[in-house]
């Protein structure tokens, strides 16, 4: 997971259990967000309700790619997200495994 660009929020927390600030990078050009004008866009895939992820961008990169490329982006995210949610569960499962098969 790139903790540089994903925030993400527990279950329905108001507070962030991970907000990379403007220390993140922009999912746009991957250059540091920085101070200036920042946007957050939330990321909510159907398959994982537990966690709400969201990332930043420079407002100016954000306004000025089109709708197709913002939607490149937030699928190339949500696979992302996806492939380590299945990575974590995974892992999990092998380890319940290990424990009832030593
Ligand atoms: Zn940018």
């Amino acid at each position: 997971m790139r903790t540089d660009v994903f925030g993400w929020f527990e279950n329905a927390s108001e507070i962030p259990s991970h907000d990379p600030g403007r220390k993140g990078v922009c999912a746009v050009c991957a250059i540091q967000v920085g101070q200036g004008n920042v946007k957050t866009i939330s990321l909510i895939p159907d398959t994982i309700k537990i966690r709400s992820y969201f990332f930043r961008t420079h407002s100016n990169c954000w306004d000025s790619i089109s709708e197709d490329e913002r939607c490149l982006i937030e699928s190339s995210l949500i696979d992302e997200i996806i492939k380590n949610h299945t990575e974590d569960l995974l892992e999990m499962v092998n380890s319940k495994f290990n424990e009832s098969n030593p």
